[in-house]
Formats: structure tokens, C-alpha cells, sequence
């Protein structure tokens, strides 16, 4: 009911993929929305890739799915390998198909999913998406809140009913409502490179997506529509920069798989990795949603997908709270919902998968593989795994499929 609120918006700081899905959630159901995004433009950067299936089940309506079939590349099929011993084990997806619509991980860059976002905001009326816009202070009471930005032209303030903090791992919106996060970084820093060589051709057996389990070296190495992109970890000793140079990504990959020629490496790029989980969700009017609530590392492909999950669910929360079809304590179920899904998925998961690749102890690495490939091996058991390596468990636990 427009009119009712004091300011008649729901303010979302952090433009990325789950900033402005949130944004088009909430205006194609008819709550004005203002986006601000710090950076000038369109960020592009080679970090989530892998989209699972129900988040391609839960995106079908907002035509997120539809773009990225067409944008992406559909991977059936993902394998557990050792640098040794070749491939462990191998997961077909189809055996989902009863589960899930699009039984296949899509391997669609996360920058490409938010530019397709940002044109679908541009198109409902009553949005608005501001670059350049820095949020670096912020005051929320019963009423709403009011952000202070820094703009091109100057400081401004901006007033909200509901402010959602989507502006990522290091959120501003986090800091400022006192919320603390909880968990662990990493020593050691995660290095992506992407590269055009082909992967498949000289690897007989691999397929589009495989984690490799190395003492020394774990990789993971995943096949995008037009590249080969390569994660591996930094021995803390080396110093971030030191290790995107060509000389050390080359050598890497030279390690990876020997070769006459160098690779030719298009992009490249390193990151701190944590698992953390905000203590609280929520406070009063204000949201944390994304990588803004939970951060985990890469192995398993599960931060964005979460995040898109959080998005979901508390964009559905605040519509009907808008309109006056639920009262406050809807509001209060969002955290309730997501952050368990935060803890005893995402983070165990992908915890799980990084012992299990860097694992140094012989015997304990040897019975790791066999368990997998005892597992890989009994079709019943495949099928809870893939249940919950694909989130399908995680979202059923939490009522969302
Ligand atoms: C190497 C790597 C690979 C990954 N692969 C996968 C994968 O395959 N699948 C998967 O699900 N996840 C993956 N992830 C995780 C995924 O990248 C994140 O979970 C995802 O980016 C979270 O999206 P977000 O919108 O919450 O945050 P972000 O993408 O970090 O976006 C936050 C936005 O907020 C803006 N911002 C920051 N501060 C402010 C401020 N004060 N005011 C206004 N704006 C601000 C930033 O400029 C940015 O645009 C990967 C991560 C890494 C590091």
C-alpha cells in the first residue's frame, strides 16, 4: 500500500548479483527500490561460476534461469580426481531428475547473471540503481533509515523504510550495525587464472567440472563458456602480488599439466577466503543478505547460490510485509530460515571439500578416496550426496523447495 511507509523505499547497499536480485524481487512486486553501488560500474570479475539446480528451479520466474541456459554451459557431470591417481569418482546430476528440473550445475560468470539483472531493474518503473554511490554511515530506529553516500556530487543522505546490506564479505552495512562475524580466514590466498587452452582435449577422461586432491597442490579445474578457469591455493609465504604474476601463474600451470608451449593466461585473480557467518541477520529495519551474512570458501560452488537463496527468501518476506498481507514477524522468520542453511550446509560442505583435496596425513587422504569411491559406487548413497552437494537437502530442510 504505497503511501503507508515514511519513505516509501527499501534502500539495498551493494549493487552484486544478490544486491540487484533482491532489487528486481521487490520492484516486480511493486516495492520501490533504490540500489547503491560503490564502484562506477559493472563489476567484472572471475568469481562464482557455478550455478546448482535449484537455484535454476528457484530463478525460472524472474527469467534469471532462461538467460543464463543461454549464456552459460550446462555441466551434467562433475568428477573428484587426484593428481596421482586420475579420476576418484564421478557424480552424474541426471540422477536428480525427479528432484529438480535442470538436473546439471550451469557454469555462467556471476558478472554476466548481474548485468542481466541490472537491465531488468532499468525496465520497472519506481527503481533506481546509483554507481558511484558509497554508503559509510548508517542510522536505523523504529521508522526506518537513513544512510549517509558518498556521491561524485558530494555527501548525501538517503531515507529507507528497510535497508538490505548486500555490499559483500567486507560489508560497510555489517560493521556499522554492530553485528559481529563469526569464523576464520584462511592462511593462505586462493588463485584464479583462465586460460583458452583446451583442458578436455589434452586430459582424456576429464569432464566440464573436477576437483583434484593434491598434498602438495589441490586444484580445481572448471570449464566456463569460452575459457578454462584454474583455482588453486598460495602458500602463505608468498605474497599476494607476487603470485598473479605470469612467471608464478605460469609455472603453476606448467606444473598442472607440462606443456612446450606457455599457456596463455586472459585473466587472473586472487582472493582472501574465509568461512564466517554474521551472528544475527537482522536488526530492527535493516537486513544482511549474501556474502554480507556468510562467506565460505570456493570449493562446492555454494556462496552466490546462497546468497540468491537469501535474496529470495526475504525479498518474499518483505513484499507481503510491505503490502500488509503478514506482519513483522515474518520478517524475523528470514534469519531463522537462512542462517542454519549458512552453518550446517554451505560451511560444512565446503569445509569438508577442502580437508578432503589438501589432506596431507597418507592414511588418512587414502581412506577419504576409498569412501568416495565406495560411495560413487552404491547408487542409494550418490543420491543423498548429490542431494546435498547440489543444496536440494538444504533447501527442503528450510522449507524453500
Ligand atoms: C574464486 C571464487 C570463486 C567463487 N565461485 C563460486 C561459485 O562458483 N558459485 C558460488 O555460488 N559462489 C562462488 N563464489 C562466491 C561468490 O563469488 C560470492 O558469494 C558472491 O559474489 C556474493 O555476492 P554478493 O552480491 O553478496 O557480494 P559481492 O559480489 O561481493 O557484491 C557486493 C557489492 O557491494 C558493493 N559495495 C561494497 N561496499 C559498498 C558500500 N559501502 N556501498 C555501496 N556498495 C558497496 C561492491 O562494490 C559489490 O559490487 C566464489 C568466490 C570466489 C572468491
Amino acid at each position: 500500500m504505497a503511501g503507508r511507509w515514511k519513505h516509501d523505499r527499501v534502500l539495498i547497499v551493494g549493487g552484486g548479483p544478490v544486491g540487484s536480485l533482491a532489487a528486481l524481487l521487490l520492484a516486480r512486486r511493486g516495492v520501490p527500490v533504490t540500489v547503491l553501488e560503490a564502484e562506477p560500474e559493472l563489476v567484472i570479475d572471475y568469481r562464482a561460476s557455478t550455478i546448482h539446480p535449484p537455484t535454476l528451479d528457484l530463478l525460472e520466474d524472474c527469467g534469471a534461469t532462461r538467460f543464463m541456459l543461454d549464456n552459460g554451459l550446462k555441466c551434467p557431470v562433475w568428477q573428484y580426481r587426484d593428481r596421482n591417481e586420475g579420476t576418484v569418482a564421478e557424480f552424474d546430476l541426471s540422477m536428480l531428475s525427479g528432484d529438480t528440473r535442470y538436473p546439471y550445475r550451469v557454469q555462467c560468470e556471476q558478472f554476466k547473471l548481474t548485468g542481466f539483472l541490472y537491465g531488468e531493474i532499468a525496465r520497472v518503473p519506481g527503481t533506481a540503481l546509483h554507481f558511484s554511490h558509497r554508503v559509510v554511515d548508517l542510522a536505523v530506529d523504529d521508522d526506518g533509515a537513513t544512510a549517509t553516500v558518498e556521491t561524485p556530487a558530494g555527501r548525501t543522505t538517503i531515507g529507507a523504510d528497510f535497508v538490505i546490506g548486500t555490499d559483500g564479505g567486507r560489508s560497510t552495512v555489517r560493521k556499522l550495525l554492530d553485528i559481529p562475524f563469526d569464523g576464520y580466514t584462511h592462511p593462505e590466498h586462493f588463485l584464479v587464472s583462465g586460460t583458452r587452452f583446451d583442458f578436455k582435449a589434452a586430459m582424456p577422461g576429464i569432464c566440464s567440472v573436477n576437483y583434484t586432491a593434491d598434498p602438495v597442490e589441490w586444484y580445481l579445474l572448471l570449464q566456463i563458456p569460452d575459457m578454462w578457469r584454474i583455482i588453486m591455493p598460495v602458500d602463505p609465504s608468498v605474497e599476494a602480488p607476487d603470485a598473479i604474476t605470469d612467471g608464478y601463474i605460469q609455472n603453476a600451470l606448467q606444473n598442472l599439466l607440462p606443456r612446450a608451449e606457455p599457456y596463455e593466461i586472459i585473466v587472473r585473480g586472487i582472493y582472501r577466503v574465509s568461512q564466517r557467518v554474521a551472528h544475527s541477520y537482522r536488526r530492527g529495519r535493516a537486513f544482511l543478505a549474501g556474502d554480507a551474512a556468510h562467506i565460505n570458501n570456493p570449493l562446492g560452488g555454494m556462496g552466490l547460490n546462497g546468497g540468491l537463496h537469501d535474496a529470495l527468501s526475504l525479498t518474499d518476506r518483505l513484499s507481503r510485509v510491505w503490502h500488509g498481507e503478514a506482519d513483522d514477524a515474518l520478517l524475523d522468520g528470514y534469519e531463522a530460515q537462512r542462517r542454519p542453511e549458512a552453518i550446517n550446509a554451505i560451511n560444512a560442505i565446503t569445509e569438508r571439500n577442502k580437508r578432503l583435496l589438501e589432506e596431507r596425513e597418507p592414511e588418512v587422504r587414502r581412506r577419504s578416496l576409498d569412501e568416495l569411491r565406495r560411495m560413487a559406487a552404491d547408487p542409494a548413497a550418490t543420491y543423498q550426496f548429490l542431494l546435498q552437494t547440489s543444496m536440494i537437502a538444504s533447501l527442503r530442510w528450510s522449507g524453500m523447495l
